[in-house]
């Protein structure tokens, strides 16, 4: 989405740039994967329900290919931009490379605001969307998948129009489809799941007892929902968690000393992750302001709400305790946030490794879709562990033996294995 002065995709490519430098990756390899390879912009054209018709505008980029389908997710926002969507393509390569599934890294948007469109128009765009980009999709071609205003309903038409178009049934087309629907056990765990299981790593690595650690999160949607639900039945004590008030347009601090609870707390939460004040107060939360969360006396802050949340303004309130900080939003942390965690040795679990279980889960959607064979939910999470853990190993073990920070690891070891699969195919 656009925000002034800042371009994502000029980011994407700077980092980019960062890592392939220390890579010492030659030109034809950095040249190929400073951008997306292949990017498609059309109409999308609805006859509107008042019979007028609007032309909508869609986008899909595809960024590399080498280890397997593109994948990733398609947002509809008003201010959608195709940089957005440029960047986002690059990080699910680098998030896909980093947790060792075998897709690349794919992004699609549509320049349209759904809470002004009725149930319909919607369908018409989602189907318009499949209409456009049929002849690069599909189960071993590029797997959409939800994003930022897209959910189930948008997939099962997006998969239904790919269905009529090509004569097939191929569920393994679209992930994020709702459970009975081909959508897989675990999903709405996954990624806070994931986030924990890095954490418990990180932790194991240097030595801690998790039941002796304490955590301030931020967020109380999706992802810190079932981070702070799996780090307190692991023994954590998570002191606050913070959320958005959508009727008073501000962020509270929910905190409670003896640890706040995942069912009392689910229990009082609507669906856009705001936890009601009075009901929380009765429970014993002590009601602080939105800010609170980041000065907390903790050894583990858990960022999963949204983007630049730590910054150069607040990162100074940050209490000497904390020694680690695993993102579970996206890009939580900003560069200058990152150099005082640097000087400060505090361990940081990145982004893209952090919050990999949710796209780890879909590609487990994929794989049971395209052999019509569901499994428990155990089994996902056990899978889905394995990976997360296997890809935090392989991530610490490279930042050790380098004695890099976290988050370079992580990029060298994605964008390595990325450049060598090019290689191995004699693209450069
Ligand atoms: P969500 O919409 O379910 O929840 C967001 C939460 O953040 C809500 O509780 C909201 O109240 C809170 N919030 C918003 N603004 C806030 C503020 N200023 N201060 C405090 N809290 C605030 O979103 P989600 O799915 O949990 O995603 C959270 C982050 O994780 C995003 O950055 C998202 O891109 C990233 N992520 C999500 C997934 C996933 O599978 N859901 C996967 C990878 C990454």
């Amino acid at each position: 989405m656009a925000v002034e002065g800042f371009n994502p995709f000029q980011m994407a490519q700077d980092q980019f740039d960062a890592i392939a430098a220390k890579l010492g990756l030659d030109q034809a390899t950095c040249d190929l994967l400073r951008n997306p390879d292949r990017e498609l912009h059309f109409n999308i054209p609805v006859r509107m329900d008042d019979g007028t018709y609007k032309v909508f505008r869609g986008f899909r980029c595809q960024h590399n290919d080498a280890r397997g389908p593109n994948k990733g997710g398609i947002r509809f926002h008003p201010n959608e931009t195709i940089d957005t969507v440029r960047a986002l393509s690059l990080w699910m390569t680098w998030k896909t490379a980093v947790v060792d599934i075998p897709l690349g890294g794919g992004k699609g948007g549509v320049i349209c605001d759904p809470r002004q469109l009725s149930m319909r128009e919607q369908e018409l765009i989602c189907r318009g969307w499949v209409r456009q980009v049929v002849r690069l999709v599909g189960p071993t071609q590029d797997v959409p998948a939800p994003d930022v205003m897209t959910n189930g309903q948008h997939m099962i038409w997006m998969l239904d129009e790919y269905e009529k178009l090509t004569g097939t049934k191929a569920p393994g087309f679209i992930t994020g489809k709702p459970l009975g629907s081909g959508g897989s056990l675990a999903r709405t765990e996954a990624t806070g799941y994931g986030v924990i299981y890095c954490l418990r790593e990180a932790l194991k690595a240097h030595n801690i007892d998790i039941t002796k650690t304490t955590a301030a999160i931020q967020g109380f949607g999706n992802v810190a929902q079932y981070a702070l639900d799996l780090y307190t039945q692991l023994g954590g004590t998570a002191v606050c968690v913070a959320c958005w008030d959508n009727t008073d347009k501000v962020a509270y601090t929910f905190y409670k000393a003896s640890g706040c609870k995942f069912a009392e707390l689910v229990s009082i939460v609507d669906k856009f992750g705001t936890i009601d004040k009075a009901k929380a107060k009765s429970m014993g939360y002590e009601i602080l302001d939105g800010d609170a969360w980041i000065e907390q006396e903790v050894d583990i802050l858990i960022p999963a709400a949204l983007e630049n949340q730590v910054n150069a303004s607040n990162v100074a309130k940050i209490k000497p305790s904390v020694r680690f900080i695993v993102e579970g939003a996206n890009g939580p942390t900003t560069p200058e946030a990152d150099e005082v965690f640097k000087k400060n040795n505090v361990f940081n679990v990145p982004d893209f490794l952090a919050n990999a279980g949710g796209v780890t889960c879909s590609y487990f959607e994929q794989v049971q879709c395209n052999m019509n064979y569901f499994w428990t939910k155990e089994e996902v999470l056990e899978k889905l562990d394995q990976k997360m853990t296997s890809a935090f190993k392989a991530v610490y073990d490279l930042a050790k033996e380098k004695n890099i920070y976290m988050r370079d690891a992580a990029y060298m070891i994605s964008i390595d294995r990325v450049a060598k699969a090019c290689k191995m195919r004699g693209w450069v």
